[in-house]
């Protein structure tokens, strides 16, 4: 559990940067930070934000704090 948890948190601290630039209205502009590949897909479903990268497939869902 406690490897999950800090999995976990080394994900969240990997697309931190990514975060914050789409909650600053960037999020096109940066690379996966899983594989650098440019092209992130940013969708906005109500609070939620979701960042998919469709090179590798990894994705992250975080709450729109700025809505
Ligand atoms: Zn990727």
């Amino acid at each position: 559990m406690e490897r999950d948890e800090d999995q976990l948190a080394a994900l969240e601290s990997v697309w931190y940067e990514v975060i914050d630039a789409v909650m600053s209205g960037r999020g096109a502009q940066v690379p996966c930070p899983e594989c650098q590949a440019d092209g992130l897909r940013v969708e906005e479903q109500g609070d939620r934000i979701t960042v998919t990268c469709p090179t590798c497939g990894r994705s992250v869902e975080f709450q729109n704090t700025s809505a």
